[in-house]
């Protein structure tokens, strides 16, 4: 059995009076993590159980992190995560609750990461947060599922990090035959190393994250998701934190369900985004990603501060 469960795809009455469309949600956040990182990389360490690896190493203080503590739990197999400092405490506590072993080191994920690697032998396997062709795949089910279910979406709306979560949007839509569906990828601001990209015709590096979204927070997204907006109508969008922080809020209020700002991100193309933008699109599928690392208490602090 997957380690992932089917989510429910909910018919956003609230969305759908403020943008006059039809707006779908694919409730990623209900997954048993939080968020939909679950299906690639439950499927990911699943492969890997069944090469008799006998040890999971994350280097993700976030949700793959989350997701590899959880499927290494289910698979009886351990796992350890070296985080850096800036990790929050309840991002370690929500690892550590899944029974994995959190390390702490270095000031920043290049020195956590470089620890991890080195942990590395032949009988454990290393868990990529977005690069992997499987984990794709894997994210790709939640494509199947809205498919499966008939509501005839016409555009998926959708958040990125390092771009993992895109391509898994995409090979599923490939696979369903909905190739020529158009994408909304959306970050952002300080966390655009895709809509950055795009613009410059070719994969760039961010100097920086300065977006609280940290979820969204990879410098350079990995090279298929440039490479999928070559091939796959793929527009980009951005919005400021403050847009996204709003988002999450008002998506509490609506739907009663707290996100992280990454995916509130989505959300808020919606709730406040550039109704140009959204023109062609009548019926669309919004990945409702999730997130477990946000607290109400943190988005409220964060909203104050950004005024
Ligand atoms: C990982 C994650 C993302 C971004 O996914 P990528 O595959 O890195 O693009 C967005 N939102 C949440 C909540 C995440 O955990």
């Amino acid at each position: 059995m997957a380690l992932h469960i089917h989510t429910p795809l909910l018919q956003s009455r609230p969305l759908s009076l403020l943008t006059g469309k039809t707006v779908w949600l694919k409730m990623e956040a209900l997954q048993p993590v939080g968020s939909f990182k679950i299906r690639g990389i439950g499927a990911v360490c699943e492969t890997y159980a069944r090469q008799g690896k006998t040890r999971f190493v994350s280097s993700s203080g976030g949700n793959a992190g989350i997701a590899a503590a959880y499927a290494g739990r289910q698979l009886n197999i351990p796992v350890t995560v070296v985080v850096p400092e800036t990790t929050t405490a309840r991002a370690k506590a929500l690892i550590e609750q899944e029974g994995a072993e959190v390390i702490v080191h270095g000031a920043s994920w290049m020195e956590a990461n470089a620890l991890a690697q080195s942990l590395l032998d032949d009988s454990s396997a290393f868990i990529h947060p977005f690069d992997n062709a499987e984990m794709w795949a894997g994210h790709g089910s939640l494509i199947d599922e809205a498919v499966e279910a008939d509501i005839g979406f016409d555009s998926v709306i959708v958040a990125v990090g390092g771009g993992g979560l895109l391509s898994g949007v995409i090979a599923g839509l490939q696979r369903n035959g909905l190739g020529q569906l158009p994408v909304l990828a959306v970050e952002t601001n300080g966390a655009d190393s895709l809509a950055q990209s795009v613009a410059a015709g070719k994969r760039i590096e961010l100097p920086a994250i300065t977006s609280i979204a940290t979820s969204l927070g990879a410098k350079a997204v990995c090279e298929n998701a440039f490479a999928v907006t070559q091939q796959h109508p793929v527009r980009c969008a951005t919005v400021s934190d403050a847009q996204a922080l709003a988002a999450c809020e008002q998506f509490l209020h609506d739907h009663r369900v707290l996100v992280e700002p990454a995916c509130a991100a989505a959300l808020a193309t919606l709730y406040s985004g550039d109704a140009a933008l959204l023109s062609e699109f009548q019926r669309p599928l919004v990945v409702v990603c999730g997130g477990a690392t946000a607290t109400l208490e943190q988005i409220q602090a964060w909203r104050k501060q950004l005024g």
